[in-house]
């Protein structure tokens, strides 16, 4: 349909509904609460009809998909009041707690009222019980209210806690969760401490995860989200609590925004059998006909009609109503190709047809709800799949496996997902664990894939759980075990090749490379990496440039300082990453080794720099841990750790690991020896802690990117260091603000789309000059995505800093490692909020 047709309907049906007083003001009525069933029909009442703009856009506000879609947003947010207190009040039954919120309500002054019922209650965390007098008592069936005021000005806050109070008061119910023993309400004082009140909101926040979390596996979390008018609540919330008791919910739980007598109904249900359906169906019908029929209520509140909801919006709205929503569709979409069946269906059973079973697949992922909150972060989003696609798909085949005589249909099925699997699922996993950021039940959909990988590469069975039966073969982990005993070769034999290829860069230019390189990785299956300009030369010997000539290498001790006479000292290790890898091509700054410039640098703060015994067989192990093969990666953090530990005189001298996922592949693998749980720092993390206190940075004239790794990202406080930092060392300092670059040590060159596509919203200025990270694969990615040198962070430190006048001499007369800020001792809060090291600097 043209434009110009389309806005004539939608004039036109504006016309009809305000010509139409019975049903403009049926509508009217019914916004006067929250309702997002169906189409928002209050665009055809609030604006003129020459105003189709207007009406198309109101239209599109929760069309879900189904008239068109929206390509981008522009939020206007509301100020943030600072003068903020919260109560959490107990009361001995839903129905007093729902009571009093329509005084609450009339008060004026709550900014938002939460009710909790007494399953939710239960979930209660010890820091919460603490704070709500007599919770650890309350009897069965007892509720909560959350209740929030705010105030201009401390005067106005507490007018209104007043108000609220005086408003609970004339209310006339019991409060205390205990209706024989009822406690006065000074005993649910309003709070202002922020600590406090955040125990509160957080626990409200986190009830849904939480109550979705513990649901029994092979069932789906369900939320409905009924409104009525808020005199209603309580009887509303009673007869549906009924309901689900009478349906045999009986983890059901009720939530909500009582202050718009707005309630989330959070359950676990089954779709195993068709009994399961059958009873699923009965509840549907009985809350419509609760909500709708005896208060007057919206089936949906805020979460939209989805086709679960669709075949009630006529039980709703009525006919009339309905006829209109029909034709605001057909004027959209008059071919019924966006989204059929959602919103509008016809089919009175949709809501019970083609449901998703979630069948037990795996325990890393079987609490998984799909509320997708880890889609934004997965760098494999665009590219192929997401961590919720992911944990989908899987369950599907594991369906299907299990089915005792599939179709001809169900084994096709099978087969297809088992090999879109192999490349969706599995190869463009960057198993950087971005999504266990966002998840709100911590399923970290990575680990799920490295644990595939492995039952792969160590030749388990598919049928046996976890393998893709696909790759399941037990010589890779023969392969990685012999990699991994000969490790000195690779550290030695990987620059060599480097320096080779990086010779035909110079002589044949980039285009052969890029062609060549891309076609092997076509011809091994993605076994080659593809070249790109970042692609770096062969690093030196590690020990090249220390003024140490025994540096990488302590035959008689355990470790060996590679200067004498500064009392402090920190033990570096330079990881297999940049011990192969040196500068790219034309990257000038990059000048040394990370070695070499973290020397420099921690002389400058007055610390004396060990480098463990036999550097050059060293690695974390997660080059063998990304890939599945756990007993190599096993075996390298041992003999590692093993190393640190003597270097570091089991530690009681801090260990700085120089590229960032490393570090958290140390502490992945379980470090055995307590002692160096205290004592691991990333470039960073040390730096800030440590050498700043020795040092004057001087703000470089440049404009310098940043890319924080997704293993930094994950340690809390520590991405915020990273930007300080190096605010003080450039003048102009711009975050990638991608959530991970998709690297994922080698497996972004062997599968470049899934790095490019990741970094496909940097977006630098151009007067950018060059970048800084803190892992070299990271490094190449967003250097070929940005077209810049990215390097270590340690360059731009060593650059723009030098000794703080006095600072060593006076640093002699402290004990080891006891310096900080200012001639003070770093505080536990600030180590933990590095993420360097999980706890207190151990000294000495
Ligand atoms: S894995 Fe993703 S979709 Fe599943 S519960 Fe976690 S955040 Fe939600
Ligand atoms: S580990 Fe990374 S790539 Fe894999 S699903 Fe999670 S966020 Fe996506």
């Amino acid at each position: 349909m043209s434009h110009g047709k389309l806005a004539s309907a939608l004039s036109g049906l504006a016309r009809e509904v305000q010509d139409d007083p019975q049903l403009a003001g049926r509508i009217r009525a019914k916004y006067k609460i929250k309702n997002t069933v169906g189409y928002s029909l209050n665009a055809l009442v609030d604006f003129p009809p020459d105003d189709p703009i207007a009406i198309l856009k109101h239209l599109l506000v929760g069309s879900e998909g189904t008239l068109g879609f929206i390509s981008s947003v522009t939020y206007n947010t509301v100020q943030e009041v600072h003068h903020k207190a919260s109560a959490f009040v107990l009361f001995p039954d839903l129905y007093s707690a729902c009571d009093s919120v329509r005084h609450l309500k009339a008060s004026g002054v709550a900014s938002a009222v939460e009710i909790c019922d007494y399953a939710s209650l239960r979930l209660a965390q010890q820091e919460f019980v603490s704070l709500v007098a007599e919770l650890g008592q309350a009897q069965e069936g007892a509720a909560g209210l959350l209740i929030e005021v705010k105030g201009e000005t401390q005067q106005q806050l507490q007018q209104r806690i007043e108000a609220a109070q005086a408003a609970l008061q004339a209310s006339g119910v019991r409060f205390g969760g205990n209706a024989g023993a009822p406690l006065g309400l000074e005993s649910y004082p309003f709070r202002v401490n922020p600590a406090e009140t955040k125990v509160f909101w957080d626990f409200r926040k986190g009830l849904i995860p939480i109550i979705g979390g513990s649901r029994s596996v092979g069932t789906s979390m369900m939320i409905e989200d009924v409104v009525c008018p808020v005199e209603h609540l309580a009887g509303m919330t009673a007869d549906l609590t009924a309901l689900f008791r009478e349906c045999g919910y009986s983890d059901a739980s009720a939530v909500g925004h009582a202050l718009e007598g707005n309630l989330h109904l959070v359950f676990a249900q089954g779709f195993r059998t068709p009994e399961e359906v059958a009873t699923f169906g009965r509840l549907m019908a009985g809350m419509a006909d609760i909500v709708v029929h005896k208060y007057n209520g919206s089936l949906k509140g805020e979460h939209g009609t989805g086709r679960n909801m669709a075949p009630f919006v006529e039980l709703e709205w009525g006919a009339r109503a309905t006829g209109i929503m029909k034709r605001i569709k057909a004027a959209f979409d008059p071919h019924n190709l966006l989204n059929p069946g959602v919103i509008l269906n016809d089919d009175p059973a949709a809501h019970m047809q083609f449901l998703k079973p979630s069948p037990p697949a795996a325990s890393l992922i079987d609490n998984c709800m799909e509320c997708g909150y880890c889609e934004a972060f997965c760098p494999s989003r665009d590219v192929t799949i997401t961590p919720r696609q992911r944990i989908q798909t899987y369950r599907e085949i594991t369906r299907l496996r299990g089915l005792q005589q599939p179709t001809q249909e169900q084994q096709q099925r099978l087969s297809q997902m088992e090999d879109t699997w192999q490349y969706d699922g599995d190869s463009t996993c960057a198993a950087d664990g971005m999504c266990a950021v966002r998840c709100p039940v911590n399923i970290n959909t990575g680990e799920f894939t490295k644990q595939l990988r492995t039952a792969a590469v160590d030749g388990l069975d598919a049928a046996a759980g976890a393998a893709s039966a696909s790759t399941s073969s037990a010589w890779g982990s023969r392969l990685a075990m012999m990699a991994a005993n000969n490790f000195r070769l690779i550290n030695g034999g990987v620059p060599l090749l480097l320096n080779t290829v990086d010779f035909f860069h110079g002589l044949l230019g980039r285009r052969l490379l890029e062609v060549v390189s891309g076609t092997l990785n076509k011809w091994t299956n993605h076994i080659v990496p593809v070249w790109n300009p970042y692609i770096p030369k062969g690093a030196k010997a590690v020990s090249a440039g220390l003024s140490s000539p025994q540096a990488s290498e302590l035959p008689t001790q355990a470790a060996r300082a590679t200067q004498s006479g500064i009392p402090r000292q920190v033990v570096f290790l330079p990881t297999c990453v940049n011990r192969m890898m040196g500068p790219a091509r034309g990257d000038d700054r990059y000048s040394g080794s990370t070695l070499e410039v973290f020397t420099r640098l921690a002389e400058k703060a007055g610390y004396q720099v060990i480098v463990p015994q036999g550097v050059s067989g060293l690695c974390c192990g997660m080059m063998f841990d990304s890939r599945g093969a756990k007993k190599a990666a096993g075996l390298k953090a041992a003999e590692a750790i093993t190393a640190l530990s003597l270097a570091s005189q089991m530690g009681k001298l801090p260990i700085v690991i120089d590229n960032s996922p490393c570090l958290a592949q140390f502490k992945s693998a379980g470090l055995n020896q307590q002692e160096l749980k205290f004592s691991l720092y990333e470039p960073v993390a040390f730096t800030s802690l440590f050498l700043a206190p020795g040092l004057d940075f001087s703000p470089l004239p440049r404009s310098v990117a940043l890319h924080v790794p997704c293993t930094s990202k994950q340690a809390p406080g520590l991405a915020d260091k990273f930007v300080a930092l190096a605010e003080q060392c450039a003048e102009s300092v711009t975050p990638t603000g991608i959530p991970c670059c998709g690297m994922a040590g080698d497996r972004g060159l062997r599968f470049p789309e899934l790095t490019a596509s990741a970094c496909q919203h940097i977006d630098l200025p151009s007067n950018v000059t060059d970048g800084y990270s803190t892992s070299r694969t990271c490094e190449i990615g967003v250097s070929n995505a940005a077209g810049l040198h990215f390097r270590s962070i340690l360059f731009l430190f060593d650059e723009a800093s030098k000794p703080k006048p006095g600072f060593r001499e006076r640093a002699k007369e402290l004990p080891q490692q006891q310096v900080g800020q200012d001639g003070k001792r770093p505080s536990l809060t600030n180590v933990h909020e590095a993420g360097g090291g999980g706890g207190g600097m151990t000294s000495v």
